[in-house]
């Protein structure tokens, strides 16, 4: 029987800056999910890249006194060198300048066309060439008669052009039926859009740009002086990195199954207009849009202007391994509300949970082994109660992340640690006449949670694994009392405390 196909994205990155935070954080969430789900048996695929064209990079590389493509070429290089430090298990880094993604836009582009839904008028409005995004009155901000993007606070450029529109007006319903059918977690941010829906309508979008202004773009198939918005070429990658037009059947067998994870701020982008796209090329909507809150630095937005903005290497150094990030981030991740980045709040967790909790008691049990086993220790009876919560763990986390409660799953894996070196503490080891079932079964524990564990620090397992002799396995496998026998060649101190 084939295997249950698992499809996943983050969305592409512009690459007009490092990496930062922000970054990390879709990022690592969009990876627990794909470890998550190999970890499950699935065969999975996961995407990522960056999105290289439109007028903001045009401009950057212009500023840098390079050509686009070899500003962008740099870039993405710096973008793939983050993901490497943070064990980022993409299977592919897609590019928006990737020549099989040029053809797919052409292609879906065509398509639609040749349906009539694209059409020829003049725009006119208030431009953010940050955000690539047109602002109407009600959006943008007025500070002494001078309109300001809302995000950016800089001033608009008004731009009037000849562009191509995208009939959306025609797909309201679809888009609204989409948003009512429940594939947007948190379900709130449906809602938010449908509010939106309701109140405006949903318009035409303007989806081509002349390209004597914007040349650092894919060209329109049907016309040669313009330059597709890059909006609606970024969304077209999660259609490119699955085959489509080339690999029917891979396509389908990915798409059907496919997660969006995006933050809160391309929500708009990633309902009214992809829906809406992918209905005229006659696709259904993604099954799962997950979309998280904004990152806040002690309750304050980041912003290059106040200068918060917390880099992956500020990161790497502070909680001194890509593990402890990964863990942090999962750990205070939330899809529900904004994410707020309080340096004391992750090293006291960091100290409690990682250090104290998980770092000790792997210590304890290696340690012990080694004492008074010679390093050598065999499966012996298992403890009735602790089996219990292994899989009592086991099952709840295994629940929780099937509904993307990543940080409750993390909690509840500790609560196995937890309960481990309380039974530790109880049994006393170190005094028994036969210590070996005492830590037969506490070392079980430490395996059983470094499995799942794996999703979230992925090197920390791999390395348990390697030094005290085990195996990582798939999560059906994963029973506690079954490994046969534990070799153990050292006892690491896996996470250094920290000092304020
Ligand atoms: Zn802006």
């Amino acid at each position: 029987m084939a295997r249950e196909a698992f499809y996943i994205t983050t969305p592409i990155y512009y690459p007009n800056d490092r990496p930062h935070i922000g970054h990390a954080y879709t990022t690592v969430l969009a990876d627990v999910l794909a470890r998550w789900n190999r970890l499950l048996g699935k065969d999975v695929f996961f995407l990522t890249g960056t999105d290289e064209h439109g007028l903001k990079l045009q401009r950057t590389a212009e500023k840098h006194g390079v050509s686009p493509k070899e500003f962008v070429d740099k870039m993405s290089a710096i973008f793939k060198s983050y993901w490497e430090k943070l064990q980022i298990s993409y299977n592919r880094f897609i590019r928006t300048t990737d020549p099989d993604h040029v053809e797919t836009v052409k292609l879906a582009l065509s398509k639609i066309y040749s349906k009539g839904l694209i059409y020829k008028g003049v725009y006119k409005g208030w431009y953010c060439t940050s955000c690539e995004k047109f602002y109407s009155e009600g959006e943008y901000i007025e500070k002494d008669g001078v309109k300001l993007c809302p995000l950016h606070l800089k001033p608009l450029e008004w731009v009037e052009e000849e562009s191509y529109f995208l009939k959306l007006s025609e797909y309201e319903d679809t888009v609204v039926r989409a948003l009512e059918s429940g594939i947007v977690y948190p379900p709130q941010y449906a809602r938010e859009v449908l509010g939106r829906i309701r109140k405006e309508g949903l318009r035409d979008v303007s989806i081509t740009r002349p390209k004597e202004r914007v040349y650092w773009g894919i060209e329109a198939p049907w016309d040669k002086s313009h330059t597709i918005y890059v909006w609606v070429d970024a969304l077209l990658n999660y259609l490119t990195a699955i085959g489509y037009g080339r690999d029917e059947d891979r396509f389908k067998r990915y798409w059907s199954v496919v997660h969006h994870v995006i933050g809160k701020d391309i929500l708009w982008f990633h309902t009214a207009l992809w829906f809406a796209i992918l209905a005229m090329l006659e696709l259904p909507p993604p099954r799962r849009l997950l979309v998280h809150g904004f990152i806040l630095c002690r309750g304050v937005k980041m912003s290059k202007t106040i200068g918060n903005i917390v880099s992956i290497d500020d990161l790497l150094e502070t909680y001194g391994s890509s593990d402890a990030v990964r863990y942090l981030l999962a750990r205070f991740s939330t899809f529900e509300k904004d994410m707020d980045y309080d340096p004391d709040l992750f090293r006291n967790a960091y100290n409690a949970e990682l250090a104290d909790t998980y770092g000790n008691l792997v210590r304890r049990v290696g340690v012990l082994v080694r004492r008074k086993l010679g390093g050598v220790l065999r499966r012996r009876e298992v403890d009735e109660e602790l089996a219990r919560v292994a899989d009592e763990v086991k099952h709840d986390t295994m629940k929780l992340m099937d509904r993307y409660r990543v940080s409750e799953a993390l909690v509840r894996i500790f609560d196995l640690l937890r309960e481990a070196n309380a039974y530790l503490n109880r049994k006393e080891p170190w005094r028994a006449e036969d210590p070996e079932p005492i830590l037969y079964n506490a070392m079980e524990a430490v395996r059983v949670a470094t499995n799942m564990l794996a999703a979230f620090m992925p090197s920390t397992a791999a390395r348990l694994a390697d030094v005290y002799g085990f195996r990582l396995l798939g999560l059906e496998e994963l029973v506690f009392g079954s490994w046969e026998s534990y070799r153990v060649k050292e006892a690491p101190i896996l996470f250094k405390k920290l000092r304020a």
